[in-house]
């Protein structure tokens, strides 16, 4: 059958939600009778929304496609300090539970009509009159529009147990509004043919009810002794944020380490004159800057972008440990260290890494935030007074410097080998954070 709507009918619907969310922003967003979530689904995406719930008599249609719901891997790769939890429940609209009240936004779509009429006055007592939410949003078939429907007989599905026309929901709506302190506007989705809307209205009518007395909210069953809690949790979800204090530091330690590295290796190019080297070729072919590769030009780019070009050199510098002490190291050049048991760090101080990273300046707050955040966990080496990153220094990272761009900038590997979040074994932090 050619659907009647283009959008489908039910998108409709769910736009229509989207819309106001959109609008309004509601913080706490209640979806009854979600069915499989597919509303649910659509508004996890936008994240002025900090709770977000789901409630269905059927827990097994809830629980179907429940994992549509889970964060997306980008949401643990680059979370943001939004925050959103998401909670699936089973349960009736007719019963009571504590955890649904003080919502910004309650949505009804396609739900009444299931209900008997002593439960919809069930519903109108819970929802209004104890949920209190700022904001309802129901939809429901309007009876009016009927006759325009191709094809069907009685009621437009087998589990309804009514379907109202225009004028007695919008009877019902006006009592529920006296009743419980609430104004509606009538509206809907779903348009007539041209010239019959004013006659059959739309074919899903819709009742925007808002609290009256704005945000304060009128408990109209305060004086209850005690709280119901007569739902059933099936899922509970909280999304990745960097408000979560382990997350946060996850983040920071991979931008500290991911810059600390760069530095270091942008300090020991200085210290072997590679960096010059590289740039005194390309302008003696007269090629400038073009002879770069892509990833010394985008360092140049964050050098320009950045307070941290030379002034980081002075800052930067090797240190030697001995039994368990470290001591600055004479040597100027980076020749072998004449002692095998001899560890050498390079030490990249976290007020340069502040100065450079505008990520780890927003993430950290402050110098003295961000080394409490670095000392919290094993990730990063840090100088005893707790002032520099210090990172493992090896011949190797010397070898490597020399031959790095002959050998292995045709192979593609070198790429990989610049770029500090594809490290070799040695620094695979990754693993440690
Ligand atoms: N809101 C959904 C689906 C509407 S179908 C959508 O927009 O697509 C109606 C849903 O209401 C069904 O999933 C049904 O299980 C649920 N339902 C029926 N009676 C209910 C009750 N008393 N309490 C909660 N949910 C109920």
């Amino acid at each position: 059958m050619v659907p009647m709507f283009s959008p489908p009918l039910h998108r409709q619907r769910h736009q229509f939600v989207i819309d106001f969310v959109k609008r309004n922003k509601p913080k706490k967003v209640l979806d009854l009778g979600c069915s499989e979530c597919v509303l649910l689904k659509k508004l996890k995406f936008h994240r002025e929304i900090e709770l977000l719930v789901g409630v269905d008599i059927d827990g097994v249609k809830v629980k179907k496609r429940k994992n549509g719901l889970a964060p997306l891997s980008t949401d643990y790769l680059q979370p943001s300090y939004d925050q959103l939890r998401i909670d699936l429940y089973q349960g009736s609209v007719t019963q009571k539970d504590a955890r649904l009240k003080g919502f910004d936004l309650v949505t009804s779509i396609e739900l009444i009509e299931h209900l008997t009429l002593a439960d919809v006055e069930l519903f109108s007592e819970v929802v209004f009159g104890y949920m209190t939410p700022v904001a309802v949003i129901i939809s429901t078939p309007n009876s009016d529009f009927n006759p325009l429907l191709p094809g069907r007989v009685g009621f437009r599905h087998s589990d309804h147990k009514f379907e109202w026309s225009r004028a007695e929901f919008k009877s019902w709506a006006l009592k529920v509004c006296l009743k419980y302190g609430y104004e509606v506007e009538l509206t809907g989705v779903g348009q007539a043919p041209p010239g019959q809307q004013e006659g059959v209205g739309f074919c899903s009518q819709i009742g925007v009810f808002q609290r009256l007395g704005g945000t304060e909210c009128c408990d109209m069953f305060g004086d209850e002794a005690e709280d119901v809690f007569s739902y059933t949790l099936l899922y509970s979800i909280d999304y990745p944020s960097l408000h979560d204090n382990n997350i946060l530091r996850r983040v920071l330690v991979s931008e500290v380490v991911y810059w600390a590295e760069k530095l270091k290796r942008r300090w020991v190019e200085e210290k072997t004159g590679e960096r010059d080297g590289a740039y005194k070729l390309c302008q003696a072919e007269g090629e400038g800057e073009e002879c770069l590769n892509a990833s010394e030009q985008h360092m140049a780019m964050e050098e320009k972008q950045t307070a941290c070009g030379g002034e980081m050199n002075n800052l930067v510098e090797l240190l030697e440990e001995q039994d368990g002490e470290l001591f600055r190291t004479n040597s100027q050049g980076l020749q072998e260290s004449e002692s095998c048991n001899l560890r050498r760090f390079v030490s990249v101080p976290l007020a340069v890494l502040w100065s450079c990273c505008p990520k780890v300046r927003a993430l950290s707050g402050s110098l003295s935030n961000l080394r409490n955040l670095l000392m919290g966990g094993p990730e990063v080496k840090l100088s005893q007074d707790g002032s520099a990153v210090l990172l493992s220094y090896q011949e190797q990272d010397l070898e490597d410097e020399e031959k790095g761009h002959d050998d292995l900038e045709d192979s593609g590997y070198a790429e990989a080998k610049l770029c500090p979040h594809n490290t070799g074994p040695e620094e695979d932090w990754e693993e440690n954070v």
